[in-house]
């Protein structure tokens, strides 16, 4: 199935086909068509099923539906180690990279130098792709807000839960606004996984591969 029939902007189809996807994957079939319509989606996907651009998109796309006013963190996508952090980071920007408009991404994780980080989020960014710990540091930093997201991703839930983030994950959830969407994504689903799912979601869309 093609990508335009999926409900995604031409700007996006375009930038889909300009990095050389030419169908897209099942997870990609299911979840993009449900994250448009603004559903909540718990999605059950292995790495190597495309999950990453199956939330990328819709979510570059709602970002570009609300472009106005000054810049403020619109997407933030938690991911549990740096190593996943560059990787879906440098997927963001690949998108981005095919886009006309300028969406400002910023990925952080924790075990390095937190000033450079700091320096890359002054004035703003579209788009944060962030290890728990170190954003809590960012916050407390004052160098991002995470008051107006309006779009939230767990990637690799259980991951997350596995290296003791839950913690930090219920700190990130009372400092995001009531009023978001949130995509979650997990290899498994032990009870741990399925409890913070429930907490986390509202009325999901679920999608698996
Ligand atoms: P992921 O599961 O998100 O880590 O993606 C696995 C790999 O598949 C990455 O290298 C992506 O660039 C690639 N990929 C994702 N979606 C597609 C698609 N629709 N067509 C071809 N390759 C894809």
């Amino acid at each position: 199935m093609s990508f335009s029939s999926l409900g995604l902007a031409p700007s996006l189809v375009n930038a889909v086909a300009a990095i050389g996807y030419q169908e897209a994957t099942a997870i990609q079939r299911a979840a993009i068509p449900a994250i448009l319509r603004g559903e909540d989606v718990l999605g059950a996907a292995q790495t190597g099923s495309g999950k990453t651009a199956a939330f990328v998109l819709p979510l570059l796309q709602s970002l570009l539906d609300n472009r106005d006013g000054p810049r403020q963190l619109h997407g933030l996508i938690l991911v549990p180690t740096r190593e996943l952090a560059a990787q879906v980071g440098e997927s963001v920007r690949k998108l981005v990279a095919q886009l006309t408009m300028p969406v400002k991404v910023a990925i952080v994780f924790g075990g390095v130098s937190i000033n450079p980080q700091m320096m890359a989020l002054r004035g703003g960014a579209d788009i944060v792709v962030a290890t728990p710990g170190r954003l809590l540091d960012l916050i407390d930093h004052n160098a991002l807000k995470i008051s107006r997201v309006a779009m939230l991703v767990l990637d690799e839930a259980d991951r997350l839960l596995d290296l003791g983030f839950s913690e930090e994950l219920a700190r990130i959830l009372e400092l995001l606004p009531k009023q978001r969407q949130n995509l979650f994504f997990s290899a498994t689903f032990p009870p741990a996984v399925q409890t913070l799912a429930d907490t986390m979601l509202h009325q999901p869309t679920r999608v698996e591969v």
